[in-house]
């Protein structure tokens, strides 16, 4: 028996929100009928805006971080020090790290980390990349800004060891962070901690 008010356009509206993280069937329902009763110009907005983000936005030929052209802001900043590379696991680390505003270096997105039981090596991420770019000069230090949880330990680990002939200073973030967190959920004076106290990795 078809249901007038879960019929057609609107039926498949729910259905495709509530592929989305976090949003479950009821939350799903809430929004379509919110987009359905919205002005038409608030429902493009946001239609827009998502494909915006698929059509403008790609990695950053350098760092792999989120960029709207060539190179992200951050490598296109010529304040930026390029003798320093923080290397992260995922743009969302980046963004809290560089919240705290205590990286005057730049980043290397990692695009991931190693995990065995996933299949992902460490050939999957952007390690080739970051061994390119510290080879190819006017790099002093590595900062090691994976998760201090066993699966970023064993990427920071991997990494140590395909630089360590390179002569680099390599450092870790400091475990200001509790071990097995994540570093986009922790708090700013967490990261700036852990950013101060680095040590040699
Ligand atoms: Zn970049």
């Amino acid at each position: 028996m078809s249901d007038a008010r879960t019929s057609g356009p609107l039926h498949r509206l729910m259905d495709e929100l509530k592929r989305l993280p976090g949003i479950g069937a009821r939350s799903a329902e809430r929004i379509a009928f919110h987009l359905l009763k919205a002005p038409r110009e608030e429902a493009a907005a946001l239609a827009e805006a998502i494909l915006a983000v698929k059509d403008r936005i790609r990695p950053c030929s350098r760092c792999y971080n989120l960029a709207e052209g060539e190179l992200c802001a951050i490598c296109a900043d010529g304040r930026r020090d390029g003798g320093q590379i923080v290397v992260v696991e995922q743009p969302k680390d980046l963004l809290a790290l560089e919240a705290t505003g205590a990286i005057g270096g730049v980043y290397h997105v990692l695009m991931g980390r190693v995990a065995p039981l996933e299949g992902i090596q460490p050939g999957d991420l952007t390690i080739d990349a970051l061994v390119r770019r510290v080879k190819a000069g006017g790099v002093r230090e590595v900062v090691l800004a994976t998760n201090p949880n066993v699966e970023g330990d064993a990427t920071a680990l991997h990494i140590a060891a395909a630089l360590a002939d390179t002569g680099v200073q390599i450092t870790r973030l400091a475990r200001g962070l509790a071990p097995g967190s994540q570093i986009e959920y922790a708090n700013r004076a967490m990261l700036e901690e852990a950013i101060r106290h680095r040590r040699q990795a």
